[in-house]
C-alpha cells in the first residue's frame, strides 16, 4: 500500500456506488460482465474454490501481498472476471477503472499424463469430482505442491493497469481470490484454466474399474450424476464419453460368451 492509497481512502459504501456505475456505463456499451459477488466472510466455501485460495496462500512470495485483495474481493470490486485456457482477465473498481490479466502456464502434458495414471480408478463421476466428494488420499494428490494440479507463482504472471501494479498490486491480489470465489460456482473452470479436459480423469478411471456385470447399473448411476451435474454447475456433458464406455463393457461382456462357443465347438 502506497502513501496515496491512504491519503485517498475511499469508503465501502462510495467505492461500490462507483463500482456500480462504472458497471453500468461497461454494459451500455454492451460488455458483458461476469462479477464477483460473495456472501459472507468466506471468499471460498467448496473444495476447488478453498484450495485455489490456500494454495496460493502457501507461497512466501504471496503471503504478505495477498490480503490486501481480500477486501476488495469481498466487496465488490470486481466487476467482471472471464477464465479461459491459460488465462484470467478482469475489471477491477478502485480509484479508477483497472484492467487485469494473468496468465498462468497451462498444465504440462507430463504433469497431467502421469496425475491421470495415479488418479486411475479413484474418480468415478464428474459430480463427484466437481463437488470435491473424494478420497483423502486423491484430494491429496490434486493439492500436491509438486505432482498436483494448482500452479505454483513460478508458474504464473500478474499484470495490472494501475501504476502501482508490479509486485502484486491489491487489484491483482483480488482477482486472485475472486478467481478463487468464481470456483466455488463453476468448479470445471479449474480444469478451463488448466487446459485439460476433466472427463479424461472419469474416462480412465471407468475403463479400468469397468466390469462385465457392472455395465448396466453403472451407466443408469453415471446418467443421473450427468444430470445433476448439469443442474448444479451447467456443465455440459458430453454423452460421447458415456457411450465409448459402455461399448467397451458390451465388449468385454460379449468376451466369456464368444470363449464358451470356440468350447463347444471343440468336441
Ligand atoms: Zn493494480
Amino acid at each position: 500500500m502506497t502513501w496515496g492509497d491512504f491519503h485517498r481512502y475511499v469508503p465501502v459504501a462510495e467505492r461500490r456506488s462507483k463500482a456500480e456505475q462504472a458497471a453500468r456505463k461497461l454494459m451500455a456499451k454492451g460488455q458483458t460482465l461476469e462479477p464477483i459477488e460473495i456472501e459472507g466472510r468466506s471468499i471460498a466455501t467448496t473444495f476447488w474454490g478453498k484450495a485455489w485460495c490456500e494454495n496460493l496462500e502457501e507461497y512466501s512470495d504471496y503471503e504478505n501481498r495477498l490480503p490486501r485483495g481480500r477486501t476488495y474481493a469481498r466487496n465488490g470490486s470486481i466487476l467482471d472476471l472471464k477464465i479461459s485456457a491459460g488465462k484470467v482477465t478482469a475489471l477491477v473498481s478502485g480509484s479508477r477503472l483497472y484492467k487485469i490479466k494473468i496468465d498462468i502456464d497451462t498444465l504440462a502434458p507430463q504433469r497431467w499424463a502421469s496425475f491421470k495414471i495415479s488418479a486411475a480408478g479413484k474418480v468415478t463421476n464428474l459430480l463427484d469430482l466437481l463437488q470435491g466428494r473424494l478420497s483423502k488420499d486423491i484430494l491429496a494428490q490434486i493439492t500436491h505442491p509438486d505432482s498436483g494440479l494448482f500452479p505454483k507463482p513460478v508458474e504464473i504472471k500478474l499484470s495490472c493497469s494501475c501504476p502501482d501494479w508490479a509486485g502484486m498490486c491489491k487489484h491483482v491480489a483480488a482477482v486472485l481470490y475472486g478467481v478463487g470465489a468464481r470456483l466455488d460456482a463453476k468448479p470445471q473452470l479449474f480444469f478451463t484454466l488448466r487446459g485439460v479436459d476433466m472427463q479424461e480423469l472419469i474416462s480412465a478411471a471407468s475403463v479400468q474399474a469397468s466390469t462385465p456385470l457392472a455395465g448396466a447399473p453403472k451407466g443408469k448411476k453415471r446418467a443421473l450424476a450427468n444430470a445433476d451435474l448439469a443442474d448444479i454447475f451447467g456443465v455440459d456433458v458430453d454423452v460421447d464419453v458415456d457411450v465409448d464406455i459402455d461399448t467397451i463393457d458390451e465388449k468385454k461382456a460379449r468376451q466369456p460368451r464368444a470363449k464358451k462357443a470356440a468350447v463347444r465347438k471343440k468336441p
